[in-house]
């Protein structure tokens, strides 16, 4: 392929909204262009690569043997709004309505298309298990599109569905993807982590994302260090869902049993200090004596309340809304995920002021434990081992001090509900943790019933009977992905591609197009093309050191230099340089196609 002959409008400005590397070099490399905010177009340099990303992972998923389908990317709403998640979506959902006021939705995930699908066709158990999967834009509209094709509105996602008779079938299909997917991303250069994640609105039991670790990763992932002596182990989990080893909450009766020798409770004047940060330069402490107590409002609660202090209406189950106040050490935060799940509420958030100000009696900032009659207090384990703490004492600019579990409060519910951080010990190997940020690249769910139950998809077991199949989901993000590469593989020139993913193995600079350099640059590109070896010819009038830019900020793996001085001689030479090397070196015009298309196949089957 000519340079000149395809479209690759590489610039050296960037547009100011691009503050990652894979966004600057994909906008100056030509790859994408910017129509409106989270939405891009691939130009020709671009498309290349994402096809080849999309081979591969077309590749692995036939080898799971799942197969390919093509929905469409408008779906009725009315499949929405029988999975419940027309409502349940919230505004990244995209509904749209067609000329005959019918109600739909440009695709953001296709659990519901897919199960409507096999809906008419699923009859028997021998069709079990079936995955199918698509390669196919999806539509969020996110609320802050961001780094470029990193969280784009409109997006490609390869999204796989897999449905069974048991556990076991869709254990194995599961087992099968997290090893497709550890392909795919080892194919395309990229170390992954898979972690245990939590999986949130989706429903269901076991999932799994895989994260690359990025300085601008919108996760936090909890690994293990190990301790002295002792490596590491593999632990890895979303901050959302990291448990870490710690110490059991300790009985009312013992803990009032350590408090013997706290000296009673004391209240104290602290006129004007708000935050935990100004209480303890106040008493010059450490956050750690703290208790923290913060105000929630939950919803959808489950969890039995019938001996809880405060107005939470019992009649209806789950209780539609109720407020807590949750205890915690002062030098640690809340996960509001094991908050939710304790309280076994659909969700949790903090308590807007004018609540906090008329369930405690005190404006934010001065709750506490003690002598709070009119809501439930959850405690969190930590809480339990503090006995002679600090904490608000339900009035303006008012503390108390010798506070003790036990003896001064107790707790409705004594629940772990912290956020797991740096140094906290592994619940594997008691290792030390720490965290590192991340992005998610794919995500693999076992949903079991949730969507096959409320779509009534069933087929008839080997003795006739109607059952429900349980259900997986499995989806990659492309665009993330592609940009993930250029994230892990760059350098200050430009893009350093894996050729496994490069837009082209080889480009061939003719220092100036004409004569005899023009007439060896098109020989070798010939006899690379016919070896199978994907070639960009730069024919462009530029002056070489614009091509030379060109070829390091398009991230081509191999670069021949074709230039007068060295065709000179008894043995006419070109100048090779692999892209991640400072070095090149003299190559003859005669052989080095050859040892050119060698060095491709050789550098590809490493990938494999
Ligand atoms: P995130 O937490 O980043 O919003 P998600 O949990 O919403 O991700 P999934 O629903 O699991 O993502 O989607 C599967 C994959 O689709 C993600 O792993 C990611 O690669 C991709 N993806 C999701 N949202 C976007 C987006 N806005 N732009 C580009 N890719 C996306
Ligand atoms: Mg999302």
């Amino acid at each position: 392929m000519k340079w000149s002959q395809t479209f690759i409008p590489t610039l050296r400005e960037v547009p100011s909204d691009a503050v990652i590397a894979s966004h600057r070099l994909m906008f100056r490399s030509g790859m994408i262009r910017k129509l409106a905010n989270g939405l891009f177009a691939y130009l020709p340099l671009g498309l290349r690569s994402f096809r080849k990303l999309e081979r591969i992972i077309r590749e692995e998923m036939d080898a799971t043997g799942s197969q390919e389908i093509k929905p469409p990317v408008l779906v009725p709403g009315e499949i929405w709004k029988e999975s419940g998640r027309w409502e349940a979506m919230g505004d990244e959902l995209l509904r749209v309505k067609n000329r005959l006021g019918g109600d739909f939705v440009v695709s953001p995930t296709a659990e519901e298309a897919f199960t409507a699908i096999l809906r008419d066709e699923l009859s028997s158990y021998r069709q079990l298990p079936l995955s199918l999967y698509q390669i196919n834009t999806k539509y969020r509209d996110e609320i802050r599109p961001r780094y470029g094709v990193m969280r784009g509105r409109e997006f490609i996602m390869k999204d796989a569905y897999s449905y069974h008779t048991d556990d076991e079938s869709l254990d194995k299909t599961y087992q099968d993807m997290g090893r497709a997917y550890r392909r795919v991303f080892a194919r395309c250069g990229l170390a992954v982590i898979p972690v245990r994640a939590d999986s949130g609105a989706m429903g269901g039991s076991g999932s799994e994302e895989f994260m690359v670790e990025s300085e601008i990763g919108d996760n936090t992932l909890i690994l293990c260090r190990g301790s002295e002596g002792q490596p590491g182990c593999d632990y890895a989990a979303n901050v959302e869902k990291a448990g870490c080893k710690a110490d059991p909450p300790r009985p009312v009766e013992e803990a009032k049993a350590a408090a013997a020798s706290t000296p009673a409770i004391e209240a104290i004047d602290t006129p004007s200090v708000k935050t935990i940060e100004e209480l303890c330069r106040f008493l010059q402490t450490d956050a750690k004596s703290f208790i923290k107590t913060l105000i929630y409002k939950a919803l959808n609660v489950e969890a039995d309340l019938s001996n809880a202090p405060g107005g939470a209406n019992l009649d209806r189950k789950p209780v539609p809304e109720a407020f807590f106040a949750v205890a915690i050490r002062g030098d640690l935060d809340v996960n509001e995920l094991k908050l939710a799940a304790a309280l076994k509420a659909s969700e949790v958030m903090l308590a807007a002021d004018t609540d906090v100000l008329r369930l405690t009696g005190a404006p934010v900032g001065f709750a506490g434990p003690v002598g709070l009659t009119g809501l439930p207090v959850l405690a969190d384990w930590t809480v339990t081992a503090m006995n002679n703490a600090v904490t608000g004492a339900l009035t303006k600019d008012l503390h108390y001090k010798h506070v003790a579990y036990g003896r001064d409060f107790g707790a409705w519910l004594v629940a772990d509900v912290r956020t797991v951080k740096t140094g906290d010990r592994c619940p594997v190997c008691g290792g030390e943790l720490y965290e590192k940020k991340g992005n998610e690249l794919g995500h693999i769910f076992k949903l079991g019933y949730k969507y096959t139950r409320t779509m009534n998809l069933s087929y008839l077991d080997e003795n006739g009977k109607s059952q429900i199949p349980t259900m997986g989901s499995y989806g990659i993000g492309l665009d993330r992905t592609l940009a993930s590469v250029i994230e892990a593989h760059h350098d200050e020139a430009g893009i350093v591609w894996p050729i496994t993913v490069a837009p082209w193995q080889v480009i061939i600079v003719p220092v100036k197009y004409n004569g005899l350099v023009k007439e060896t640059a098109g020989r070798i590109a010939a006899a690379l093309e016919e070896a199978g070896v994907e070639v960009l010819l730069d024919d462009r009038d530029e002056r070489p050191g614009v091509k030379f830019n060109d070829a390091d900020l398009i991230g081509i793996p191999y670069r021949l230099v074709v230039g007068e001085k060295n065709l000179a001689g008894d043995t006419p030479k070109v100048e090779l340089k692999r892209r991640v090397e400072k070095e090149s070196r003299l190559a003859p015009v005669d052989t080095v196609a050859g040892e050119l298309a060698a060095m491709v196949r050789r550098d590809l089957a490493e990938y494999r």
